[in-house]
Order: C-alpha cells, then structure tokens, then sequence
C-alpha cells in the first residue's frame, strides 16, 4: 500500500468483487465506453506468478461475461499504454469504434480477447 498509487486508494464503491489475492474494479476513466473494468493485485507489486494471473485472467472473463453482457468481444489490454506502472493489473474493455482509446486499443497487445456470443 502506498499513498499516492490510485489503485491502493481506490474507493470501495468501485470494487465489485474481491478475493484473497485479487479485487475486480470499476476502472476510473471509462475513455468513452459504456463498461471498463480491471483486475488489481491486492498488493502494491508490480509481479503475479504466472500460475496466479492465469487465474485472475479467469476470473476477470467470468465477471467480464456479464459486464460486457452487450459486446460480442471482450478485450484484456496488456499494460503497455497503462497510466499506472508499478501495480499489477489487467484491463478488460469492449472494442467500442468509437471509444476514446480505439486507436490504442488496437496499438496495444491483448493478453487475451473472448468471444462472448
Ligand atoms: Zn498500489
């Protein structure tokens, strides 16, 4: 935890579920799409062994399936473009043309997208 890391500060009413190791949010800028959510490391590290984020990357699917209920893809973004660094999370988006970021979005690597048809 630190002071000024926003996803250590982040507000409770944000979060949508939390387990042990991880929590599900709200990301802060939506950047012009109807839903945009996250899954933050509980701890302030910038590494999650690869068997855990397997994990998280599961589980932000399984709450992204009903989220993005009205997207036919789902997108995890890698956090290349991601204004923090030094905190481990993932981003899942909607591939919205006209969204803010679309350009970026397509810029960016996918860790992984979903067909949710
Ligand atoms: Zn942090």
């Amino acid at each position: 935890m630190t002071d000024k890391c926003p996803l250590c500060n982040i507000s409770p009413k944000d979060i949508i579920s939390s387990s042990r190791d991880f929590f599900i949010a709200n990301a802060k800028n939506k950047k012009g799409h109807r839903e945009r959510i996250m899954v933050v490391s509980s701890r302030h590290v910038t590494y999650v062994p690869s068997w855990l984020e397997g994990h998280a990357v599961d589980w932000l699917i399984k709450v992204g399936r009903l989220v993005f209920a009205y997207s036919p893809k789902i997108v995890i973004l890698s956090p290349m473009y991601g204004s923090v660094q030094n905190h481990w999370h993932y981003v899942a988006t909607d591939l919205d043309p006209k969204a803010d970021d679309f350009e970026q979005i397509l810029k960016t690597y996918w860790v992984k997208h979903v067909e949710n048809i």
